[in-house]
């Protein structure tokens, strides 16, 4: 049903999320620290920039690029985030949190940045949906919160399910890490002109934000931003979330925020709803109305090892070492709760919203000695020690009862044991050695469907060649024997 339109600025009024969710923590962090500024990139010599499954480059070793530049065809493109040259195309280890190595394009910057002038939108009430949603997938915007999920195939999905409320994630999934609020702090017109953007697309009326309470300057910042937008057809409601981890967590902040429970599994548009992150929605915006690919990023840089800890802007690709301030620390991909550690030689990626350098663990875990803490705080709500035998013996039929596929990998367990089990990391290899497993199963029966196919395709040949042989063999005999 069509809402009248009316002044969003005057309804921004921080109420506190009607629901709660289950589980979770409260972490004795101490204060937050206010929003700085953020820092500006420092201009590396190399950037490796990692290809997707499927991705084709579009560029070869000697090319010259300019900022801007598309160099992979793909579901989702990649750009140069500078200008240079194209030196190598080369396996690197890989950001994910299974180790492994991945193509990569190596291109060595000529520091003049260069840039290509590419086609932007001054309103996207005069463009269609689907020329909006060509426009993102041009740009490479992908999910920048964590799981990396195409943009483009998101609003799609949305627009064939049929959503009426945008949630706008501004909570910052882990202890630690302000770039989203520094985002919003610095660019809250970019975040909310993302966010109508989105509304305009799936034909959404309502955009619910949730937040921490505590963080006054961004609240400002998004009011004062919606009051310059004027009127709007879309009602703004802004939450503060309950200050325990995992808030920011896509099921935990629905559920706060709507009372939804979504299933394992289902994912929001089957409620009506779509859930953008502050950085992507800043991206998208960049995207539509200044023609900017998706080729830098805000991160957060945290722990005792980092070179400067605070809010840095990054490109794509840029080396992860070049924040750390000393390679004895162990470095990070994501927060201190479910980050998980990267190599050496990995870059930064278009989901890494933290870079967090610790010291080596030196303690080594003691037995489990079953005292539920785990269970208490985990959101979905599922038994970690459960999953943990059944993990260690890679008992599937236990994992599937016991609902591994249901974790989100939040780390709530990890960060409470008592043990120093290291459950998530556990959990993680129970399920890319499950995946592997469907994989090969899956292989296996495509080889034997391939095989049958290949059978009857012969037998079939076989009784053709047969038949054929037969009525040869009667005619000759009719030609024989005569009238
Ligand atoms: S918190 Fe650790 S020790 Fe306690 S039950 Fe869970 S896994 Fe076992
Ligand atoms: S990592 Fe998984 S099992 Fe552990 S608390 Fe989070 S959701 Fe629960």
């Amino acid at each position: 049903m069509a809402q009248p339109m009316t002044s969003t600025a005057t309804r921004l009024e921080l109420e506190p999320a009607p629901f709660d969710f289950h589980g979770g923590m409260r972490l004795d962090t101490g204060e937050p620290a206010p929003p700085g500024s953020i820092k500006t990139i420092h201009m590396p010599d190399r950037l490796y920039i990692e290809l997707q499954p499927g991705d084709r480059p579009c560029v070869r070793i000697g090319t010259h690029v300019l900022t801007h530049q598309r160099l992979t065809d793909g579901d989702v493109p990649s750009h140069a985030p500078t200008s240079g040259r194209i030196t190598d195309i080369a396996l690197r280890p890989s950001i994910a949190p299974t180790p492994g190595q991945v193509p990569n394009l190596t291109l060595e910057v000529d520091g003049l940045d260069e840039a290509m002038v590419l086609d932007a939108i001054a309103d996207p009430a005069g463009h269609a949906p689907a020329d909006l949603i060509d426009r993102i997938r041009d740009a490479g915007i992908t999910g920048m919160g964590g799981a990396g999920f195409p943009t483009h195939r998101k609003l799609e999905e949305a627009r064939r399910s049929g959503v009426d409320t945008l949630i706008v994630n501004a909570a910052e999934c882990e202890p630690g890490v302000r770039a989203d609020t520094s985002l919003l702090v610095a660019d809250a017109d970019s975040v909310v002109q993302g966010a109508s953007a989105v509304a305009a697309i799936v034909g959404a009326r309502r955009c619910l934000v949730g937040i921490e309470p505590h963080n006054a300057d961004a609240i400002a910042a998004l009011r004062a931003a919606l009051a310059a937008r004027g009127s709007d057809e879309v009602r703004w409601h802004c939450y503060g979330l309950p200050e325990r981890y995992p808030a920011g967590s896509e099921r935990s902040l629905i559920r706060s925020l709507t009372g939804i429970q979504l299933r394992p599994g289902e994912r929001p548009s089957a409620q009506g709803l779509i859930c953008f992150n502050v950085a992507t929605l800043h991206a998208l915006a960049r995207a539509l109305y200044f023609g900017e690919p998706l080729t830098r990023r805000v991160l957060s840089v945290s722990g005792e090892g980092a070179l400067d800890p605070g809010d840095h802007w990054a490109f794509i690709g840029q080396p992860i070492r070049e924040f750390r301030a000393d390679p004895r620390f162990q470095t990070v991909h994501g927060g201190p709760l479910a980050g998980w550690p990267v190599g050496d030689e990995a870059a930064v990626a278009k989901t890494t919203f933290c870079l967090h350098f610790r010291q080596r663990a030196t303690l080594s875990e003691d037995p489990c000695i079953r005292c539920q803490r785990c269970a208490d705080v985990c959101p979905e709500p599922l038994y970690p020690e459960r999953l943990l035998r059944h993990s260690r013996t890679l008992n599937v039929d236990g994992l599937q009862r016991d609902g591994l596929d249901h974790c989100v990998e939040c780390g709530a367990c990890d960060t409470v044991c008592p043990s120093r089990i290291p459950l998530l990391a556990t959990f993680r290899e129970a399920k890319s050695s499950l995946a592997a497993a469907t994989q090969s199963t899956a292989r296996a029966v495509e080889a034997r469907a391939r095989s049958r196919l290949h059978e009857t395709r012969e037998s079939a040949r076989q009784r053709a060649t047969a038949a054929s042989r037969q009525a040869r063999l009667r005619r000759r005999r009719a030609t024989h024997d005569g009238p």
